[in-house]
């Protein structure tokens, strides 16, 4: 059995932002991963992906993007060279194509069992990635056997659908990306759209993440609002990484061919049915969104920085089509493929640790769970409203080795 002060399981962003903190605190630590490094973003992202958030906010500790195109959006390969070199610009101890498949506790600290051995860790810190498998709601089973069901981290490019029509159900960042990407092939596509936060890629002629980041809301912790519960429940931004595309939203989906209709409601072997509600998930979606704005034109009148004027607001008008269609025969429709872009879920089969709640989530508080040693870290508004991305995760990092290290030195003064 190794010894090993803490282990880290997951070697993603998380995974490498705790090592990095760890590292600067001199704390003796592993970092376990069953694929390579962001092993996600190789091999469970679309081809076409590119980052939302533009390349001056992809930092980490100790790491930042440096290139010539700061306001660009990363590709898949160039993220994947970008965590490389984070990786190796600290030596991280990473054990890859390392799976962890036991983690239990033995009196104060943690048996985790790999593929390859077992250690003895004083902490664990679980870093496997909020976005973790994706959801699709039990209905999908009563779906024909007709159709074919597919979900986002299966999903590569248009090549591998039929050339029949295709349902995409979620309308959040990766559903409104692949219903136009489908729809760019010429097939007809249908967009089932739930609650949603529309979002332009700039306002006033900055990207919008640079008003966000300039006016700290991505930086908001859970003090800061109202209702945790309802923040972390925010569906996705429905952005593209692509300065060319300004909004990949209802009405611009609309104009690009694609049947916009409400949320998903049942399923019925060849029938699939449509709540009406698309008036109030758009209405709610750009009064969220000219909400934004005012908040963006106040900052402007107190810090006096220099843009362009608004553009006046438009509303979202969805086609009288899609206000009353509830209904559609996959069929009669030439529908022969479901894409379920309906979010992710959290699976931990491996944690035999008593932190699990009712829904299978790690109970924690700002990434500490009830038992001392173990932690989580990439979990959606964990502390801050970007603890899941790129640009946050660093912060909670920092706050969770400084628990570790404490541990740590305690242990040290204890044991001499
Ligand atoms: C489609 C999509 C687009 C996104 N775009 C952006 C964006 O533009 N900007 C941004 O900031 N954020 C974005 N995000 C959010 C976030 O940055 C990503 O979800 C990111 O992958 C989270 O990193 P992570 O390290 O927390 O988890 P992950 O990247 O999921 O890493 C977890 C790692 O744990 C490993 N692992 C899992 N189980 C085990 C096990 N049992 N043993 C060993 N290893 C294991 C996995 O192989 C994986 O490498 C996006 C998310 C998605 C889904």
């Amino acid at each position: 059995m190794k010894h090993i002060d803490t282990l880290i399981i997951g070697g993603g962003q998380a995974g490498l932002a705790m090592s990095r903190c760890l590292s600067d605190r001199s704390v003796d630590h592993v970092v376990l991963e069953r694929g390579r490094v962001a092993e996600r973003w190789r091999s469970e992202r679309w081809d076409s992906l590119r980052l939302l958030t533009p390349n001056w906010q992809t930092r980490l500790p100790g790491f930042r993007y440096v290139g010539p195109d700061p306001d660009g959006y990363m590709s898949m390969p160039q993220l994947v060279g970008f965590f490389e070199r984070y990786a190796t610009s600290f030596a991280a101890p990473i054990e890859l194509g390392t799976t962890v498949g036991g983690v239990e506790q033995v009196g104060a600290r943690f048996r985790v069992q790999t593929n390859r051995d077992v250690w003895l860790a004083n902490n664990v810190v679980i870093a496997t990635g909020y976005s973790d498998v994706p959801y699709v709601p039990p209905l999908a089973r009563r779906l024909s056997p007709r159709v074919a069901q597919i979900v986002p981290t299966q999903y590569r490019n248009p090549r591998q659908l039929s050339a029949q029509g295709v349902l995409v159900v979620g309308a959040s960042a990766t559903g409104v990306q692949l219903a136009a990407e489908i729809r760019a092939t010429g097939r007809p596509v249908t967009l089932a759209v739930g609650r949603h936060m529309r979002l332009p890629r700039t306002y006033r002629s900055r990207d919008i993440m640079w008003w966000l980041d300039a006016m700290g809301v991505l930086r908001e912790s859970v003090a800061d609002v109202v209702n945790i519960r309802a923040s972390r429940s925010q569906p996705s931004l429905q952005l593209v990484g692509c300065s060319d595309v300004q909004s990949l939203d209802v009405a611009a989906l609309e104009r690009r061919g694609v049947q916009i209709l409400g949320r998903l409601v049942d399923v019925e072997h060849e029938r699939v049915s449509f709540d009406d509600d698309l008036i109030a998930t758009t209405a709610a979606s750009d009064i969220k969104l000219a909400d934004l704005f005012l908040r963006i034109d106040a900052f402007i009148a107190k810090t006096a920085v220099n843009t362009a004027p608004p553009a006046p607001f438009e509303p979202t008008w969805p086609s009288a089509r899609a206000l009353t269609k509830t209904s559609v025969d996959l069929r009669a429709a030439g529908i022969d493929t479901v894409v379920w872009a309906t979010g992710f879920s959290r699976r931990y089969p491996w944690l035999r640790v008593p932190v699990l709640d009712d829904h299978g989530e790690i109970r924690q508080r700002e990434g500490i769970t009830p038992v001392p040693g173990l932690f989580v870290l990439g979990m959606h508004f964990q502390r801050r409203r970007n603890s899941a991305f790129i640009d946050g995760v660093g912060d909670d990092a920092a706050f969770l080795a400084e628990q570790i290290a404490r541990r740590t030195r305690f242990d040290a003064a204890a044991a001499s």
